[in-house]
């Protein structure tokens, strides 16, 4: 079987949630199989072997899971981007919007230096908003994105495209409506 129908198939769709017609992709099936977890972060890192990354930014919560291995398997570091109010030293802050109202997130202040090359991870991209804060506040903080990498892209949300507008380069393994 191919990589993608393998994830395809480890991935738990949950229908009506958080709220009725919303088709939720429920990773933690995908994280609880040993083969399969292991192929995501394989998929998602080799075109980057040999490439010297300095740190890998991973977005709260899913983000953290994906980006740890990443970081392991890359000989990376980790930085936290996190909700507001979490991180206990001196962050950098960004407003976004969601659905309804808005939220900040945020990282340490001294997490990345100037030109440090960066990959940001998260679990999946739909409107690409949650992605697109993200990416302003590493460019804020002079990091040099070399991707953003994503299990699961909804590409009928757009995402890839907001983030490419921004010169990102974006790497997705697999695609549902
Ligand atoms: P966006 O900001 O691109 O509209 O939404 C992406 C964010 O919402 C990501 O942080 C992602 O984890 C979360 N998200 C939205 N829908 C889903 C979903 O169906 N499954 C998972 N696992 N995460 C989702």
């Amino acid at each position: 079987t191919t990589v993608q129908s393998e994830l395809i198939a480890a991935i738990r769709n949950i229908p009506d949630y958080p709220k009725p017609g919303v088709m939720f992709r429920d990773i933690t099936t995908l994280l609880g199989n040993p083969r399969a977890f292991r192929r995501a972060i394989d998929e998602l890192v080799h075109p980057y072997a040999g490439t010297k990354i300095d740190k890998i930014a991973g977005i709260e919560a899913r983000g953290f899971i994906l980006g740890g291995a990443i970081a392991h398997q890359l000989s990376s570091g980790f930085v936290p981007i996190r909700k507001k109010g979490k991180l206990p030293h001196d962050t950098v802050r960004i407003a976004y919007s969601l659905e309804y109202g808005v939220d900040e997130m945020e990282m340490h202040k001294d997490a990345l230096k100037p030109g440090e090359k960066v990959i940001l991870v998260d679990d999946l991209i739909a409107t690409g908003g949650t992605a697109e804060a993200a990416v302003k506040l590493l460019k804020q903080m002079g990091a040099d994105i070399v991707a953003a990498c994503f299990v699961i892209d909804l590409p009928e949300l757009g995402g890839r495209k907001k983030l490419e507008a921004l010169g990102v380069n974006v790497r997705t393994l697999i695609e549902f409506e």
